[in-house]
């Protein structure tokens, strides 16, 4: 018997997400974003349950060349641009469409032997200081690509820092507005958050990501709930242990949980060496034999502890699910201090995965 663990990928849950994102932004066309390996879940598994997207979004050239080489003809984005000249073979080769977002890649393109023109998304550092151009040399620098015969066409990209709050895009929207104003051609801006929340950004193209994966890019369940977005990936599990706790007993490393009463507690197959949150404290929520509960002390490296006293019931072989569709990775994510994003894509390789 293998151990008892697993991820359950439903696959429907995932096409239908992207129709929920269409009714968000029904005039837009969709960068379906699966950098980091589809936030986890494989991009190998899960491309063709989003065929309906108009490109792809990462950031990785050897993701890039398995989506091609998997047989996905349409665009493909990256996100990050390249990182040296030499990647723009690559590039050529497997018609990617690249950011660009520093003058050496200008220069690199200008020098580039390409075999057709590639097409450009010109980011514009609007205020989040990561990657860009500062909105006033936008301009120039757009018509320096438009001078290149190896660029194609242009568009103007920019990433959003706190679009899941409710003034949060308006400094960066002015921003982008000002780097925009000489030029002509398709937007492109609105990640997850800015997709649900702020219909003003989403012009040609959006690039969703969490949402994909039915998780809330704000990191709260409640936020998304009434959407009919869908959670796409379940961490399931089982009891592989039962201990019966007197008052004082302690759990796990560091005996950092201690019972404060007589308690009945339940030895679950999932460690940190799974994916699942090591500085999860004791409290997090866990689904358990069709209750909620909560773990109690340290997550170890293969096993996690839980409180059984609402699930009197439960024994060995009990089903658990880390997080899914009857426990929202969200939940799970803000008791841990982090956000659904981190523990998708921290599925570890080790895990099974199904789909369904
Ligand atoms: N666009 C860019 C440039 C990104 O880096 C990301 C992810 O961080 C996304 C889009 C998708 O973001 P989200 O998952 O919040 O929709």
């Amino acid at each position: 018997m293998p151990r008892p663990i697993s991820a359950t990928l439903s696959l429907s849950a995932l096409s239908q997400n992207l129709n929920v994102i269409r009714g968000f932004a029904p005039n837009s066309k969709v960068w379906s974003v699966v950098k980091a390996n589809g936030y986890g879940h494989g991009i190998s598994r899960i491309w063709k349950s989003l065929s309906a997207t108009e490109g792809f979004a990462l950031l990785d050239f050897n993701e890039a060349i398995l989506l091609r080489e998997s047989g996905w003809q349409g665009p493909i984005l990256l996100l990050e641009g390249f990182f040296s000249p030499a990647d723009l073979i690559t590039i050529d080769h497997y018609r990617l469409t690249t950011s660009v977002h520093s003058d050496w890649q200008i220069q690199a393109l200008a020098q580039a032997n390409l075999s057709q023109p590639v097409s450009v998304y010109l980011k514009v550092n609007s205020g989040m200081n990561r990657l860009g151009f500062a909105p006033a040399r936008v301009s120039d620098v757009w018509h320096q690509l438009r001078e290149l015969k190896q660029v194609g066409e242009i568009t103007l990209m920019s990433h959003f820092a706190t679009a899941d709050s409710v003034e949060g895009v308006d400094a960066q929207m002015a921003a982008v507005n000002l780097a925009g104003q000489n030029i002509s051609g398709p937007r492109c801006l609105a990640n997850s958050a800015a997709t649900l929340w702020h219909p003003s950004t989403h012009y040609d193209w959006i690039r969703p990501g969490i949402i994909l994966y039915g998780a809330s890019p704000s990191g709260q369940w409640q936020d998304i709930a009434q959407t009919g977005l869908q959670p796409v990936m379940a961490l399931k599990s089982e009891l592989i242990a039962v201990q019966a706790l007197n008052a004082g007993d302690r759990v796990g490393y560091g005996g950092r949980y201690r019972a404060g009463q007589s308690q009945r507690v339940g030895v679950v197959a999932c460690g940190y060496a799974d994916g699942y949150p090591r500085h999860a404290p004791s409290g997090t929520p866990v689904w358990v034999d069709g209750v909620r509960t909560k773990t109690v002390g340290t997550v170890s490296m293969d096993m996690l502890a839980v409180d059984l006293t609402p699930c009197p019931q439960a024994q060995i072989g009990a089903p658990v699910e880390l997080w899914g569709s009857n426990l929202p990775v969200d939940d799970v994510a803000t008791a841990a201090g982090t956000l659904g994003y981190e523990l998708l894509s921290a599925l570890a390789p080790r895990v099974p995965v199904n789909t369904v």
